[in-house]
C-alpha cells in the first residue's frame, strides 16, 4: 500500500521543534569520565571510512549512584574530547533510564532523555482512560495491514483492551516525565526523547508496540527512539542468548510497525528503534545490519559497559602495576559478588563454578588475564562468567578512587588502543560498515 493512501487520524500537528536525532546514534558509556577521547576516536575513524554515526554518551542514574558521580562530569568529559579532537559532527548526552524521581540533576547537562517506564507496565490505568483510548483508536481493532509484514496483524477489542490495561499507565507516566523535562528546560524542546520499556521480564510483541506508539502519540511526546524489550536474553557484556530467527522476525516487524506508526500517528519521522544491548550482542549484529540497510531505517544502540571492560583489559595488557590492579579488582569483585550482582539480577547469568578463584587469578600472566576477559569467542580461554562479573564490578574501581584513575592515566595509550579498537572493530564495523 502506498504510504499516502493511509487514512490519517485527526491529530494535531505537533510542533516538532525538538533536537534532531541523527539516523545512526551509538551510545557509549564513560563510567569514570576518562575515556571520551578514545571513544570519540572510533567515531572519527568511522567517519573517515564513510559512515556518519553520532556518539551519545549515556550514563544511567544507577551508574551515577554506584560510582558517586554527577551527570555534569560526563558533560565536561564529552565536551573536552569534542573540542580537543575537533569533532564537528553532532553528539549527545543521554540521561539514561531516568524517571520523575531521578531526572532533575540531568536536566541541565543532558540533551537526550531515556524515559524509563518499564516499572509502570502492568499498573492499572483509570478505566475511563482505557475506554477513551479504545474509542479513540478503532483502527487498532481488527486486521491491520502493515507494509513489510506479510500477514495483517489481527487484534480483537479484548486484545487492545488488555494491552491498554498493561501499557497505558506507562505511556501516561512517560508523558508526565516528558512534560516535566520540557518545563524544567524552560519550555524549550531542545532535546531528544527516548521511551524505554526494556528492563522488564516479558518482551513486547509488534502489535503491542503499535498500541504503545499510538498511546505515546496521544501523550504528545515527540519520541525519536523507542527501546522495547526484545525476545531473548541481553546479559551484560556477553553475547545474545536466544532464538536468532525469532529475533530477526521480531526486529523486522518492529521496524515495519514504527514506519507505519510514524505516518499513522504523526510521530517524528526520525523515530527509530533503540537496542539496549547490555554490550556485545555480536550474534544479532548481522541481523540488525541487514534489517536497517534493507529498510533504510535508523538505529540507536547502547553499549555502555564494554568500554569499562576495555579499560581493565588495557591495564592487564600493560602488565606490571596495571595487571596487579586488574587482578585486585577481580578478586574484590569475587568477594563482593552477591552485592555487585544484586542490582543487575535480571541481566546477568553467572555460573559460579566457572569463576576462577582469587588464588588462580593472582598467578595469571597478562596474556591469561586478557584472554579470559576479552570478548573473543574464538579464544578457548575466554570466560563469559568472569566477564559478566567484572562488567557489574565497576563499583570496586570507584571505591579505589584516585588509584584507579591514576592507573588509567599512567597507561593511557594501551587503554585507549583497546577502547577505540573494540568500538570500531567489534561494534561499528559489523553494524554499519
Ligand atoms: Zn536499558
Amino acid at each position: 500500500m502506498e504510504r499516502g493512501a493511509l487514512e490519517l487520524l485527526p491529530y494535531p500537528e505537533y510542533p516538532f521543534i525538538m533536537k534532531p536525532c541523527p539516523k545512526y546514534t551509538f551510545g557509549v558509556g564513560d563510567r569514570f569520565a576518562n575515556g571520551a577521547h578514545a571513544q570519540l576516536a572510533a567515531f572519527i575513524e568511522a567517519k573517515s571510512l564513510g559512515v556518519d554515526i553520532c556518539p551519545v554518551w549515556n550514563k544511567s542514574n544507577r551508574e551515577h549512584l554506584i560510582i558517586g558521580s554527577e551527570p555534569q562530569q560526563t558533560r565536561e568529559a564529552a565536551d573536552k574530547a569534542v573540542a580537543d579532537l575537533g569533532w564537528s559532527g553532532p553528539y549527545l548526552l543521554d540521561a539514561d533510564h531516568i524517571n520523575l524521581g531521578t531526572v532533575d540533576r540531568f536536566v541541565s547537562p543532558c540533551d537526550f532523555f531515556t524515559l524509563d517506564v518499564a516499572d509502570d507496565i502492568g499498573e492499572a490505568a483509570d478505566p475511563a482512560d482505557v475506554e477513551a483510548f479504545l474509542t479513540r483508536h478503532p483502527e487498532l481493532i481488527g486486521g491491520i495491514t502493515i507494509e513489510g509484514i506479510a500477514n495483517p496483524l489481527e487484534t480483537s477489542r479484548e486484545d487492545v483492551e488488555r494491552a491498554a490495561n498493561k501499557f497505558l499507565k506507562a505511556t501516561q507516566k512517560a508523558g508526565q516525565i516528558y512534560r516535566h523535562i520540557l518545563s524544567a528546560k524552560g519550555g524549550v524542546d531542545d532535546f531528544v526523547t527516548e521511551v524505554s520499556m526494556d528492563e522488564t521480564d516479558s518482551p513486547q510483541t509488534p502489535p503491542e508496540l503499535l498500541i504503545i506508539l499510538a498511546a505515546i502519540s496521544d501523550q504528545g511526546i515527540p519520541i525519536q527512539t523507542i527501546a522495547p524489550k526484545f525476545t531473548g536474553r541481553f546479559n551484560k557484556g556477553v553475547d545474545y542468548v536466544g532464538d536468532l530467527t525469532q529475533f530477526e522476525t521480531e526486529f523486522n516487524d518492529d521496524l515495519a510497525v514504527i514506519a507505519h506508526a510514524v505516518h499513522r500517528y504523526r510521530l517524528p519521522a526520525s523515530l527509530k528503534l533503540s537496542v539496549h544491548s547490555g554490550s556485545d550482542k555480536f550474534s544479532i549484529y548481522p541481523i540488525i545490519r541487514n534489517a536497517i540497510q534493507r529498510n533504510g531505517a535508523g538505529l540507536h544502540i547502547k553499549t555502555a559497559g564494554t568500554n569499562w571492560l576495555e579499560e581493565i583489559i588495557g591495564l592487564a595488557e600493560a602488565d606490571g602495576a596495571g595487571l596487579e590492579l586488574a587482578k585486585t579488582i577481580y578478586c574484590k569483585a569475587l568477594e563482593k559478588k552477591d552485592a555487585l550482582c544484586e542490582p543487575y539480577s535480571t541481566v546477568i547469568d553467572i555460573k559460579d563454578a566457572n569463576l576462577p578463584s582469587a588464588e588462580t587469578v593472582k598467578n595469571w600472566t597478562s596474556g591469561q588475564f586478557t584472554s579470559a576477559l576479552r570478548h573473543d569467542q574464538g579464544n578457548p580461554q575466554y570466560n563469559p562468567d568472569l566477564r559478566q562479573l567484572l562488567h557489574v564490578g565497576f563499583k570496586i574501581a570507584a571505591q579505589l578512587g584516585e588509584t584507579y584513575i591514576q592507573a588509567l592515566k599512567s597507561n593511557r595509550d594501551v587503554v585507549s588502543k583497546n577502547v577505540t579498537g573494540n568500538l570500531l572493530d567489534r561494534h561499528i564495523k559489523p553494524l554499519f560498515l
